[in-house]
């Protein structure tokens, strides 16, 4: 049986409540006073399903502090063709690798998918996060694992399944719960060593070899050269352009793909202060410096919301800082993450979606005091609700009357979406990437650069000035 069918990849799976909240967004009135609400109902439709397939591209943000893009452009190429050699009995391997026309430090890989790959009878399901790490090119990590076959040894092919609703009992031998298949591999472990109990298994469990979305894996590739991204969050950090020797704030920074970006940007010459609430994610921002030779970070464990103190300190180093302390500030806020792709499955109720908004208007008052006169504030989230976006920049337009909206450059996503009452000029300066005004799955005549730049994760940003 092939399976390379859209009928095997369903719409993302919501809580109805959840459904029926999204849907009064994309068909709110004033959408429906603009395109009809047919066109509408068809926008929304197509969103549902492009959220649970991944992009039709990989991007990668190129060191180019460290080296020319072209340099680091051969480079990648070389390593993939050897990853493909030692894969296939492929004469010459191709890979395809182009830089973006606009975007100085990005790579574009092509994603070839969906394929038709056939079925197998040995089965072995992982979870719902894993599932979606495959269907972007990664292997099957140990930990991901939750059933495979009572006898599976380290060599035998096996067909992956994804656990959508998380159903699956850890170690079960099958799951007749709803699943996905993301494609074939070969098991590296026996299943005793992956549910072992003593020592849990880290590392490869299963290594795709016919995976339903094939994309390169970058696992262990040029670490200090590349940096997997998504096209829209590179795209972030060249709007608020930071400059050598500013200071800039990163207010919700963990992993720290932005906060690097910004320090490379400014050519490691300056001060980037990364904050996190989560202790064990500051980590993560510290490798990901350490791995692209950044001097410049400063990584702390904080409350962002608690980030300004009118108090006179002295000269301090960390959190809190006395109000107007940096030149840009970054609030890439926490989120619904509605617009994360590919993503099958949400059990997220109504209530969890909605606590983000007030978080999300703390952290920003906090970001707007930090924030020098003359000084660039971008916000931005990978969701799609009206409440986490273009309402938010209405809330704070009328809040603080000392903030004015400005243009992105690069302006690569669509134009804000109607239905917060802002006006067009404003809505003109918002970038919201809205994968569902393009997708077409079938569309692969679209050259890559164009495919990069429409068929994103769902994600917005607004640019703010403050005067
Ligand atoms: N900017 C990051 C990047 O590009 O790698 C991604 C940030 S993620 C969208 C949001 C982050 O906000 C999470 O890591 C979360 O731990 C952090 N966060 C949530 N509430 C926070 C708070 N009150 N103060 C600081 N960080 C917070």
């Amino acid at each position: 049986m092939h399976l390379g069918e859209m009928s095997v990849f369903p719409k993302i799976s919501l809580k109805p409540e959840v459904t029926g909240y999204l849907r009064n967004v994309f068909l709110n009135k004033e959408v429906l006073a603009a395109v009809g609400p047919q066109e509408a109902e068809s926008r929304f439709q197509k969103l549902l399903t492009c959220l649970s397939h991944p992009p039709s591209s990989t991007c990668a943000r190129a060191s180019t502090h460290l080296a020319p893009l072209e340099d680091i452009r051969l480079s990648l190429e070389e390593e993939l063709k050897k990853q493909q050699k030692c894969g296939s009995s492929a004469e010459e391997p191709s890979v395809q690798i182009a830089p973006h026309p606009r975007i100085t430090d990005v790579l574009l890989l092509p994603v070839d998918g969906p394929r038709a790959v056939e079925r197998l009878s040995s089965e072995l399901v992982v979870d719902a996060q894993c599932g979606s790490a495959v269907l972007r090119g990664a292997h099957v990590f140990a930990p991901g694992i939750v059933a495979s076959p009572k006898y599976m040894k380290a060599g035998d092919m096996v067909s992956v399944f994804s656990d959508l609703e998380g159903r699956c009992t850890r170690g079960a031998t099958r799951f007749q719960g709803n699943k996905v298949f993301v494609g074939n591999g070969v098991a590296e472990m026996d299943r005793s060593a992956i549910f072992a109990t003593e020592t849990p298994a880290r590392g490869v469990g299963v290594r795709m070899v016919d995976p339903l979305y094939k994309s390169p894996s970058f696992d262990g590739v040029l670490p200090s050269m590349v940096f997997l991204q998504n096209l829209p969050s590179v795209v972030v950090g060249h709007v608020l352009a930071p400059q050598p020797g500013e200071r800039i704030l990163d207010m919700c920074a963990a992993p720290g793909g932005k906060t690097c970006h910004i320090a490379a940007l400014m050519g490691d010459k300056g001060e980037v202060v990364a904050l996190d609430r989560i202790r064990n994610k500051i980590d993560r921002i510290r490798q990901n410096a350490q791995t692209l030779s950044l001097q410049s970070i400063k990584a702390f464990r904080f409350n962002s919301t608690q980030a300004v103190s009118d108090e006179p300190t002295q000269e301090a180093e960390g959190p809190p800082f006395p109000p107007e302390s940096f030149d840009r500030v970054l609030l890439d806020a926490p989120c619904s993450g509605l617009g994360q792709r590919p993503n099958m499955a949400s059990t997220w109720s109504l209530k969890e979606i909605c606590s983000y908004p007030p978080l999300q208007r703390k952290l920003f008052q906090a970001a707007v005091r930090l924030l020098k006169k003359g000084g660039v504030l971008v916000y931005s989230t990978c969701t799609v609700t009206l409440s986490e976006n273009e309402e938010q920049v209405a809330w704070a337009l009328s809040t603080f009357p000392c903030l004015s909206l400005q243009p992105q450059e690069p302006h690569i996503g669509s134009e804000g979406m109607l239905g917060a009452g802002l006006s067009p000029e404003q809505l003109r300066l918002l970038q919201r990437f809205s994968p569902e005004l393009s997708w077409e799955q079938t569309d692969t005549t679209a050259s890559l650069a164009r495919r990069a730049d429409t068929d994103t994760i769902g994600f917005f940003i607004a640019k703010f000035l403050k005067t």
